[in-house]
């Protein structure tokens, strides 16, 4: 006997408008980059407002405008408006895979918005079941993230001073120095006196991003193995250079801007071109692609780390719900970005606490914006929105 399939139920939630914003915020100190330096921070949220009254958040923020990659806070809020919204409104917001993978047939890179949009979705789903987003993600192995903290002023003094607060405050204990702007020289005396000033209290690691050629990298990597440096971070742009100059110095090597999610992450595996992945959600295209550079990274051997665009609480978080499922982090993360900011946008800060971020455990992400400091804070208060009405309109 023939049964008929039982009518199909309509989604329990359907997205029915997208909001996006620029946010202006102010950081504590100038931050010194080899590529730019930072006088604050500028964070594009995304509100996915659905039919069931949830309303998802999520974050897309890069470090110094267009200076670290091809995507702006500005450029993204554009993609987001024209291209993302418009496909996402009556769409089933229960369904977040499925929903990605129709927006990755019709949109080509953007991996920055495509992060905003899903944590978004994410955040609104989590809040719909009750789950944490480290839930959706496969389910959370830790509860709390090591967090290191950037080392920026460009001044040693000072830096010096800085790490020694931090150590004080229980806050961090591993450091990373911003190098490659100044010449050689000038840079390892900088990293070896602050390394010398903190001896075994404190980690000392450098990011270089991308500023030498293979040839100084190579002088750079042995100075600074003898200075007790642990790690360099990208030392140079090209992922054959850093494949050439991987496990010849006795200071581990971590791969950052050439990630540019899974497809790279497995052809840096294939050449062993790197022994530490800095995995980021936006330098992925999103929470679920970063859990696929984590695997593939566990699959090669390549021990991970959990990087930032120095996003805000809301890209922060979701970065954190996704690492706190990584398997294996032997080398902590970095999700200091909140605290290079003056400013607090959530009503409950986050717990940086004994050299720890705490993963939040209510539903979603698990934090609130603080609406009166968004508003503030908002670079153009005609916020603008697009909703199924006004495109009908
Ligand atoms: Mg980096």
């Amino acid at each position: 006997m023939k049964t008929s399939p039982a009518p199909k139920s309509p989604p329990s939630a359907t997205i029915e408008r997208v909001e996006t914003l620029l946010l202006d915020l102010p950081t504590i100190r100038p931050h010194h980059l080899s590529v730019t330096t930072m006088d604050g921070q500028t964070v594009m949220l995304v509100r996915i407002h659905c039919s069931d009254g949830v309303v998802g958040i999520g974050e897309g923020t890069t470090i110094g405008g267009l200076a670290y990659g091809g995507e702006s806070p500005e450029g993204m809020k554009l993609a987001v408006d024209t291209y993302f919204a418009p496909r996402l409104l009556g769409a089933d917001a229960t369904r977040v895979p499925a929903l990605m993978a129709q927006l990755d047939s019709m949109i080509r890179e953007n991996r920055f918005a495509r992060s905003a949009v899903e944590t978004a979705l994410l955040d609104a789903q989590g809040k719909r079941t009750g789950l944490p987003v480290s839930e959706l993600l496969g389910g959370r192995l830790r509860d709390r993230l090591p967090v290191a903290w950037t080392l920026a002023s460009g001044d040693t003094a000072r830096d010096i001073d800085e790490a020694e607060q931090m150590l004080d405050l229980r806050r961090h204990r591993i450091f990373k120095l911003k190098i490659g702007a100044r010449p050689l020289s000038e840079d390892i005396a900088h990293v070896a006196a602050i390394k010398r000033a903190l001896g075994d209290r404190g980690a000392v690691r450098v990011d270089v991003n991308m500023a030498w050629s293979e040839l100084e990298a190579a002088r750079g990597m042995a100075a600074l193995a003898d200075a007790g440096c642990e790690l360099v971070e990208q030392p140079v742009a090209s992922a054959a250079a850093l494949a050439r100059l991987v496990r010849r110095f006795p200071v581990a090597l971590m791969a950052d801007e050439s990630l540019h999610g899974p497809k790279s992450a497995f052809e840096l595996a294939r050449v062993a071109g790197a022994d530490v992945f800095a995995v980021k959600i936006e330098q992925s295209g999103g929470p679920y692609a970063a859990l696929q550079v984590a695997a593939i990274a566990g699959a090669a051997g390549i021990e991970l780390y959990g990087g930032t665009m120095l996003e805000a609480a809301v890209g922060t978080i979701a970065s954190a719900h996704a690492f706190a499922t990584f398997p294996r982090l032997q080398w902590g993360t970095e999700l200091f970005g909140p605290l290079l900011l003056t400013e607090e946008i959530l009503t409950e800060p986050l717990d940086y606490s004994d050299f720890h971020l705490t993963v939040p455990d209510r539903p979603g992400l698990g934090i609130d914006l603080d609406e009166d400091r968004v508003q503030f804070f908002r670079r153009d208060r005609a916020t603008r929105t697009v909703s199924v009405a006004n495109q009908e309109a």
